[in-house]
């Protein structure tokens, strides 16, 4: 199928409610630019380095969210344009993007990515964490950052049912912050487990293969 045939498959699947992510990583710019112009406007990549080639040659509307493991000091290279960076696993982390973002005296939207999989190579904060964090962006900490969400990746596994037990634990602590600020974003949900993550709660789903086609080497 074509990148237009499988873009459309998967815009048809989504309720109008969740938002998609096309996540271009790997993939080339025209790839990206024919994905856009069929009306995408947000994509995730997952390394800076890469992002930071891509973005001067694609229109300057799209908005790129971060999805990888971001180490502190490469920050500053997209602090100036990044819309979302749904990658915060850690305190020293935020604290850095805080301190890039008011450089531009601009907010940078983030996500807390919360290690729900049993698999011990995920990145993310523990629930304990995730929570500490959301308490002291609450209380002012992080003047140039708005959490505006969680992010979770379940277990590669072909057990569903443990698949869900996992988005449904994110669901539940996205539940409770939300109760002491409201959030806009449950981001989880790739192109194998999407369906799954919207039935358990997801508004914001990731996909990258199942648009753009298998990538050459494994991320
Ligand atoms: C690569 C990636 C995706 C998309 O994965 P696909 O299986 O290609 O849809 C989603 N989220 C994260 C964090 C990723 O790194």
């Amino acid at each position: 199928m074509s990148i237009q045939e499988n873009y459309n498959k998967i815009k048809n699947q989504l309720p109008s409610e969740v938002g998609l992510v096309a996540v271009s990583k790997t993939h080339p710019v025209s790839a990206i630019q024919e994905v856009y112009d069929l009306g995408q406007k947000v994509f995730g990549e997952n390394k800076v380095q890469e992002l930071v080639e891509k973005y001067p040659q694609l229109p300057k509307d799209i908005q790129w969210h971060l999805i990888g493991h971001l180490q502190t000091n490469k920050v500053k290279y997209i602090a100036e344009f990044i819309d979302t960076i749904q990658s915060v696993d850690s305190e020293k982390l935020l604290h850095e993007i805080n301190k890039e973002a008011g450089k531009y005296s601009r907010k940078i939207n983030i996500l807390l990515q919360v290690k729900i999989a049993e698999e011990d190579t995920k990145f993310g904060l523990e629930i304990e964490e995730a929570k500490n964090l959301f308490e002291k962006f609450v209380n002012g900490e992080f003047p140039n950052v708005e959490i505006t969400g969680l992010m979770g990746m379940a277990t590669f596994t072909e057990d569903e049912s443990q698949v869900r037990k996992e988005f449904q634990k994110l669901k539940s602590l996205f539940d409770h912050l939300n109760t002491i600020r409201p959030l806009q974003t449950l981001s989880m949900g790739m192109s194998d487990d999407f369906p799954i993550a919207i039935e358990c709660g997801a508004n914001s789903v990731r996909v990258g293969s199942a648009i753009f086609g298998r990538r050459d080497y494994s991320i």
